[in-house]
């Protein structure tokens, strides 16, 4: 009887989950070590008194297909944001909605200060040409520039670009000068034409907790607060030739004990990735943010309905989220929760800048107080109390254009170790799954061979 190959998942973010469950669902014993408490890396929810934290404000897009295809939507009682978003400044908030889904929202739309004319056809024109181009080509296509420069050849408007799309891809890339690559443009715009926003009503973390499950099922072992140090594989090249069908097992060092599989999958952060398998392609040029969350008395309405607020200006947060609008569970019934997201580390800008540089938590709270009380000038917000703060050094890669032709491959290391990550594709939960899902298949077509 041949026996059954093992192989072993070092990390337990959605990359590393989804390549154990395809593993066992392969005939493989997985096992996966994950260096965290709970699986999820990058997609965490912390629960207290009442509130859910996410670890950052993100979230899911049902049109990606690997969230179609790796995910149970209906078990995770999805809360949707409404289309479109409100922007905000010192002049004033107005509601930009989605008229293609509303078309009752037409004549606002085209009223609106930030949209002309010509960009609501514009954005109709993009919304009809990507609804009808296949995802995989759109990241494969054949031209490329930065976001910012993508939409000025389309014609937008600077008030448009500056105004509504620098805070909202700001958001989504974590990187509001629209340098990121106009590839990651194209497949999010598709994925908003073509499904909806939505988080869990259990929170983020109700994402990983629903692949961990069929990992189990599968008959896969997740093993948590265990952090693989090193991974070395025995690779036999005694004919000359280094292929995978000579390799060897590999031996994973974890402390005080080793443990040795016929292949590893490594699926960490980009930076232990690089570190645990040298291979220099893997990105490690990170954009951060800060998320702060706070609670309100449960009747404060900011009149954005479940729409984000879009900072139109550069101080302060780039958005701000009413949480508890969106998805009732994420505060309890006498609070209301929101969050303000700040790109980058929020280092030493000012005089209220501590701690090495960092603004302190009673700082950005202070600013979010401040910013919204010239977006709401006649509001106080005194009763802003902040509640948590996210700080997440590495939330994404840098994905300038031209960033995939230097990803490395899953199968980039030497031996049978494997890569799996969002590092792989793209940075997106989209990526992370997929690059899992790929990671899988080539473990298992390389151990039938
Ligand atoms: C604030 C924020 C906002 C985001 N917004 C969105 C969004 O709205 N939509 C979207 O699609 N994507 C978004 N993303 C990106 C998305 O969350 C990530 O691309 C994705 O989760 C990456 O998953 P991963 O499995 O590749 O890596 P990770 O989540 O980083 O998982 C790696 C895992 O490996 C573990 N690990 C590391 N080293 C070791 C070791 N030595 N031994 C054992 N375990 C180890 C880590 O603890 C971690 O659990 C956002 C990310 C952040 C942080």
């Amino acid at each position: 009887m041949v026996p059954t190959p093992d192989v072993i998942v070092v990390g337990g973010g959605l990359a590393g989950l989804v390549a154990a469950r395809h593993l066992g669902g392969g005939g493989v014993d997985a096992t996966l070590y994950e260096r965290r408490e709970t699986v999820g890396g990058r997609v965490q929810t912390r629960e207290r008194d009442g509130y859910r934290f996410d670890r950052g404000f993100q979230v899911l897009f049902t049109a990606y297909p690997a969230v179609q295809r790796e995910l149970d939507l209906e078990a995770l009682s999805l809360r949707r944001f409404d289309p479109g978003a409100t922007l905000a400044g010192p002049n004033g908030r107005t509601t930009l909605a989605d008229p293609l889904r509303e078309p009752e929202t037409i004549p606002a739309t085209l009223s609106n200060p930030f949209v002309s004319i010509g960009d609501a056809f514009r954005v109709a024109r993009l919304w009809w040409d990507l609804r009808r181009t296949e995802p995989d080509a759109i990241l494969d296509g054949a031209s490329e520039t930065t976001i910012g420069t993508y939409l000025r050849e389309r014609g937008f408007s600077d008030r448009f670009i500056e105004g509504f799309i620098a805070p909202f891809y700001g958001g989504i890339t974590l990187d509001r000068s629209l340098s990121t690559s106009s590839r990651v443009f194209e497949y999010t715009f598709r994925a908003l034409a073509t499904g909806d926003i939505t988080v869990p009503a259990g929170g983020m973390g109700a994402i990983p907790a629903q692949l961990a499950d069929r990992v189990r099922e599968l008959g896969g072992t997740i093993e948590t607060d265990v952090t693989v140090e090193s991974v070395s594989a025995a690779v036999d090249d005694s004919n000359g030739v280094d292929t995978r069908e000579s390799a060897g097992t590999v031996t994973v060092d974890i402390g005080d004990r080793t443990a040795e599989a016929d292949a590893v999958v490594v699926a960490t952060d980009p930076p232990t990735a690089r570190e645990l398998t040298a291979v220099s392609s893997v990105p490690t040029d990170a954009r951060a943010c800060v998320t702060q969350y706070y609670a309100l008395p449960a009747d404060t309405d900011l009149a954005t309905s479940r729409r984000l607020l879009l900072n139109a200006t550069e101080a302060g947060p780039n958005h701000v989220v009413p949480h508890s609008a969106i998805a009732p569970e994420y505060a309890p019934d006498d609070e209301s929760l929101i969050s303000a997201t700040y790109l980058g580390e929020q280092r030493g800008i000012s005089t209220t800048t501590k701690h090495n540089g960092v603004q302190t938590d009673a700082s950005l709270a202070e600013r979010t107080r401040s910013t919204l009380e010239s977006w709401y000038p006649d509001r106080r917000f005194d009763g802003l109390e902040p509640l948590h703060t996210e700080r997440i050094p590495f939330a994404q890669f840098a994905q300038p254009p031209g960033f995939r032709d230097r990803l490395p491959d899953v199968r980039e290391p030497a031996g049978p170790v494997y890569l799996a990550g969002d590092y792989t594709r793209w940075s997106s939960i989209q990526g992370a799954m997929e690059s899992g899902r790929r990671a899988a298949k080539s473990v298992i077509d390389d151990l039938s061979r």
